[in-house]
């Protein structure tokens, strides 16, 4: 007889993955079912070209907070890395390069002002974080206050931006709505120092530095640093695989079972209830919950039956925003690179290409026509410059994250994508002269390319956009806040859960909380 399960998680990507070890540990079985060939979702290694591999989705690690590292003994099984909290330097095509290490900031043209000033925003900005991290390190708390439970969250949430004193207060709720490029003028003068420090509020998102809420962004991205203890900007060894690879080990040693190139093709459903799940090659499995790790357009516009939903929650989920506007870039190259301004020891720290936060409006405004960005702004790692597992005989990997895409799936995607590869190698090329003649492999993945890839629609870093509309108790959408949902027996777990995307498995062990609570 075909096995029962109590739990079928629908993806093995990092909150998949996360959620099926709490689940294991907690004594239930468990079955979780991926549809690539490996585990990992966009948390993922892979081999570019014989000899070389790569962090194929997302290439650094930033926001997994230390106790699940610890609590599911990951690095017991395998997670170490390469590299921990790695400098950050903005490079300049006809200038100095500035260098961001820890909460101080150097450069040739960075002023002392400036320096000083970087000092007291960074501590202004870590408290801030500080005081909202439990939000989003937490399930998403109710807005009503009908239980004591849901007026005691609500309260703590109060009294800590309470006790962040009055100027912080007002501060904070000041600047909480604001747009970053406001912020920055506030605190600064030098432009590519502001454009620097501009690019963590920015990256995976459909904003740029004006965009209102980029503030808020940024004081998420910050409360991930903070979580994860010390490790600061990290390079797993391996690549980001092996943090996916890790959670699987950690899940399969409490009983899990991973099955990967199984494709589910619909969420079964028995009495307005979810039963199990059906494979692409026919095959059903049954179980009492499913969980989805899939986004949520994919999980109810495509895995579920319409009928089994109202009309008012489809059109939320139709109307959810999910179109990347990053694209990534991977380079084999035959030696070591050369950055202007960059030293020679610096490879391995993270640069960025982001000249001022007009340059970032810029290369984003094109994107919401629809067009290609004539000068994008990058993140760049070269990930073998601390990692030799990951090239061989002196060859280098690159990885770049490259914003704004817009989101292709025209007729002409291929022609387009081999242009803009010319115009980013061509932009590369001035700040790293000699480059181009290096280079023995390039892949540019689009949004669209992304999508098909690891099977997120849109092929958005985020499942969902992480917008205030779709935050905190609207995320995705108020009906999947508390990750169950309004088919009874079916969870989410991924990354259009709060607290949104990047590889933190925070969604993940929520959501296992909620199933093991029969949370609603
Ligand atoms: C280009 C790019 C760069 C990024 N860079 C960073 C970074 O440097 N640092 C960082 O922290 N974050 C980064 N991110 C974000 C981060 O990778 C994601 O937010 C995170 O990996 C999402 O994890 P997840 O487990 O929620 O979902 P996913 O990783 O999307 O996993 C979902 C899984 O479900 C599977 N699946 C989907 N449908 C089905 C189905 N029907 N049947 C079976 N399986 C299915 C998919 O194959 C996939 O494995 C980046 C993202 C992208 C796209």
């Amino acid at each position: 007889m075909a096995k029962h399960y109590q739990n079928i998680v629908i993806g093995g990507g990092h909150n998949g993955l996360v959620c099926a070890a709490y689940l294991a540990r907690a004594g239930q079985s468990v079955l979780v079912v991926e549809a690539a060939n490996e585990i990992g979702g966009a948390a993922c290694t892979r081999e570019l070209v014989p000899g070389a591999k790569v962090s194929s989705g997302a290439h650094l690690l930033h926001a997994m907070p230390a106790d699940l590292i610890s609590d599911l003994g990951l690095a017991n099984h395998g997670l170490s890395f390469s590299a921990q909290s790695i400098k950050t330097v903005s490079l300049n095509a006809d200038g100095p390069a500035i260098v961001f290490d820890g909460d101080t900031v150097k450069g040739e043209d960075v002023s002392a002002e400036d320096e000083a000033a970087y000092q007291r925003f960074n501590a202004d900005m870590q408290r801030m974080a500080k005081a909202l991290r439990p939000v989003f390190d937490k399930l998403a708390p109710e807005p009503s206050i009908e239980t004591w439970a849901e007026r005691l969250t609500l309260l703590g949430l109060g009294l800590r931006i309470r006790s962040l004193g009055r100027f912080h207060m007002r501060e904070l709720l000041r600047i909480i709505g604001m747009n970053f490029y406001d912020l920055l003028d506030e605190y600064f003068e030098n432009r590519q120092l502001k454009a620097a420090i501009a690019m963590d509020a920015l990256l995976g998102a459909e904003w740029g530095a004006r965009s209102m809420g980029s503030v808020l962004t940024y004081l998420y991205r910050l409360a991930g640093y903070q979580r994860s203890k010390g490790l600061g900007l990290a390079l797993p060894a391996g690549g980001m695989g092996a943090v996916s690879q890790s959670i699987a080990a950690a899940a399969k040693a409490a009983g899990a079972e991973i099955r990967t190139s199984a494709k589910v093709k619909s969420i079964l459903i028995e009495n307005d209830k979810a039963s199990g799940v059906e494979l692409d090659d026919g095959e059903k499995i049954q179980a009492g919950r499913v969980i989805s790790n899939a986004d949520p357009k994919q999980t109810f516009l495509k895995l579920v039956n319409v009928d089994h939903l109202d009309t008012g929650f489809i059109r939320q989920i139709r109307n959810l925003r999910s179109r990347g506007r990053a694209a990534k870039l991977h380079l084999v190259l035959k030696a070591a690179p050369q950055f202007k301004g960059l030293q020679e020891a610096d490879l391995g720290a993270r640069m960025l290409i982001a000249p001022n936060m007009d340059d970032i409006e810029l290369a984003f405004n094109p994107c919401k026509y629809g067009r290609y960005p004539e000068e994008p702004v990058f993140e760049i790692t070269v990930p073998s410059a601390s990692d030799g597992s990951l090239a061989a005989n002196g060859q280098h990997v690159l990885s770049a994250i490259v914003q704004y895409v817009p989101y292709d799936d025209s007729a002409e995607l291929d022609a387009n994508r081999a242009a803009f590869l010319k115009t980013i190698l061509q932009q590369l090329e001035r700040y790293a002269p000699g480059i181009g003649k290096q280079i023995s492999h390039a892949e540019l993945l689009l949004p669209r390319d992304l999508e098909n890839e690891f099977g997120i629609t849109g092929g958005h870093w985020h499942h969902v956009e992480l917008v205030f509309e779709a935050f905190l108790f609207n995320r995705p959408v108020p009906a999947l806040a508390r990750h169950s949902s309004p088919i009874e027996g079916l969870y989410m777990c991924g990354a259009g859960c709060h607290p949104g995307g990047n590889v933190m498995g925070i969604a993940g062990r929520n959501a296992a909380n909620q199933v093991l609570k029969g949370g609603q």
